[in-house]
């Protein structure tokens, strides 16, 4: 029997870009992933398809699985010959019970490997500007659990889970507690009794690394309450010692431009990726917010039909990415690979889809620019069609462009509907809720068709509260004149615009940037 192999891997704090590349290779080969809560989503993105994740995380008070529970499913994917990856917030082995686990798994006789990750406790001080260490200031640093253990009762105090706060309060110059929030008036009180100065300065970071970062400072003797006022809650870190001040003037990450600003991205095309990572770069939080999504075809049966008779074809022509990544993956999982298409000569409309078909080693025989009735008419027209067998793999509603255009010419056109695009029909709904509560700053419109698609899916089906229908409350960035005429003609409120001379991503990006800095100026 094949035994398979657990790989302890530490996800990293939160930013995506902290994993480990040896981390990232081990999730993307992997065939089962368990993870936590704190994982960052978006790593579990690079899964490859067929992948098993289950979600084993529990945040307090509401466990999803016991640690025994996570202990047997391990062992059990992994003698079910697997590679499966365990992945854990931060590194494995800092709180993050990756001992436990990987006792289990030795007494097992399970084979194991840890891939360490980069732990919050290092890195989340590191994003608020706050060096752990520093010659001048710290030369210890210590990684306490602030979590009392579960036994302790308030009659109980005594019980700090095994810290011994006597050394610890004047014996290290800084300390993180990790899992402390809840704890934090009796983690001051402890400190303060053993001797450390109540005007030590202290940070809390929430959600560190990630777009959503807050941090809140002050002392031993203040912290407590400040915390209570502003709500403050997990996940967070508390920093105690003189590295803290150094914050003043090391703040990076909260200083970017866009920190702290929630900005909708409605995506229809490619380029909305392009407009994600910009605005992340510059410390926006982007809401994602797909207007179409793809979809398999009602049937099938006619693409497989057509892969059967593939070696019959003389031309298969692709007008989107899509349309290669649909067809060529039903080829795939027919058991073929792109040799079947060997007889067949390609044409592919646009840049976009030449460029994902190399992408898969097929190099496009004709490459007409655009799939307007003009340029595929020239395109075609230096070749002889007539009689010629040609096979469109095409989305279930398309523009009738490319069919015509090739009956005209003689062709014998077989047109098969590899996939469909669906309006989503969820996912707004939060986005309804942080609209209605002011907490979307706000939404980007790149074309006159994703303002449409935007406010018709914001709208559908949502009752109009008390304070009006919803397109009130947002603030739209466009991308040019033509799309905020759009916009205003819906209702919608176009507070910043493009140049425009500069009809662009970034140009728009730049538009958001002047817009902000207006506000606060
Ligand atoms: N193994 C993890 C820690 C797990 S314990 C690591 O190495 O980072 C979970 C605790 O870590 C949380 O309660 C919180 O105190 C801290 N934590 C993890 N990620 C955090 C983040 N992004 N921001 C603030 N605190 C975080």
């Amino acid at each position: 029997m094949k035994v398979g192999k657990v790989y302890l891997v530490g996800a990293g704090p939160g930013d995506p870009g902290l994993i480990t590349v040896k981390g990232l290779e081990r999730l993307r080969a992997a065939d089962c992933v368990l993870y936590d809560s704190l994982v960052p989503e978006r790593l579990l993105d690079e899964v490859r398809p067929g992948c098993e994740a289950i979600h084993v995380g529990h945040r307090a008070g509401s466990r999803t699985m016991t640690q025994e529970d996570i202990h047997r499913l391990l062992i059990e994917k992994a003698r079910a010959g697997k590679a499966v990856v365990r992945l854990k917030g931060g590194d494995p082995f800092v709180f993050g019970r990756g001992g436990e686990e990987c006792e289990a798994l030795a007494g097992a006789g399970v084979p194991f490997e840890v891939v360490p990750g980069v732990t919050s406790a290092v890195a989340v001080p590191a994003y608020a500007g706050i060096p752990v260490t520093h010659r001048d200031w710290a030369s210890s640093v210590a990684f306490v659990t602030g979590h009392a253990r579960a036994d302790a009762t308030d009659e109980d105090d005594e019980d700090d889970g095994g810290i011994d706060y006597a050394k610890l309060a004047t014996g290290v110059d800084t300390l993180v507690f990790l899992m402390g929030v809840r704890n934090l008036p009796r983690i001051v009180e402890q400190m303060i009794a053993h001797g450390r100065p109540a005007a030590t300065p202290v940070a809390l970071i929430r959600w560190g690394t990630r777009p959503e970062q807050r941090t809140l400072t002050g002392t031993l003797s203040d912290i407590a309450e400040r915390a209570r006022n502003a709500d403050f809650r997990p996940p967070a870190l508390i920093v105690v010692g003189e590295v803290v001040r150094l914050r003043e003037h090391l703040s990076w990450f909260e200083a970017r431009p866009l920190f702290g600003r929630r900005i909708v991205v409605t995506r229809s095309r490619e380029q909305a990726s392009d407009l994600v990572r910009r605005l992340g770069d510059l410390g926006a939080e982007v809401i994602e917010i797909p207007t179409i999504q793809i979809d398999d075809p009602e049937d099938w049966g006619p693409v497989d039909e057509a892969i059967r008779r593939i070696g019959e074809f003389h031309w298969i022509a692709f007008t989107s990415q899509n349309g290669v990544d649909r067809f060529l993956g039903r080829l795939f999982r027919s058991g073929r690979d792109v040799r079947a298409l060997a007889s067949a000569r390609i044409c592919a409309i646009g840049p976009a889809t030449a460029s994902r078909l190399e992408a898969c080693g097929l190099r496009a025989d004709l490459r007409p620019e655009r799939n307007v009735a003009e340029s595929l008419t020239e395109a075609f027209s230096r070749l002889d069609v007539r009689g010629k067998r040609v096979l469109l793999p095409r989305p279930a509603v398309a523009r009738e462009v490319l069919p015509e255009a090739l009956a005209v010419m003689g062709a014998e056109v077989t047109e098969v509907v590899v996939y469909r695009t669906v309006r989503p029909a969820a996912h707004l709904e939060g986005l309804r809720e942080r609209l209605r509560r002011g907490e979307i700053d706000l939404v980007t419109f790149t074309s006159s068709s994703t303002v449409a698609h935007f406010v018709e899916r914001l709208e559908d089906g949502a009752d109009a509260g008390p304070s009006g229908p919803l397109r009130d409350r947002v603030r739209g960035a466009s991308i040019g004149p033509a799309t905020s005429r759009t916009a205003r003609e819906k209702g919608i409120a176009v507070v910043a615009e493009a140049d425009p001379d500069d009809v662009t991503i970034p140009g728009l990006v730049r538009a958001v940037e002047k817009y902000f800095q207006n506000l606060q100026g």
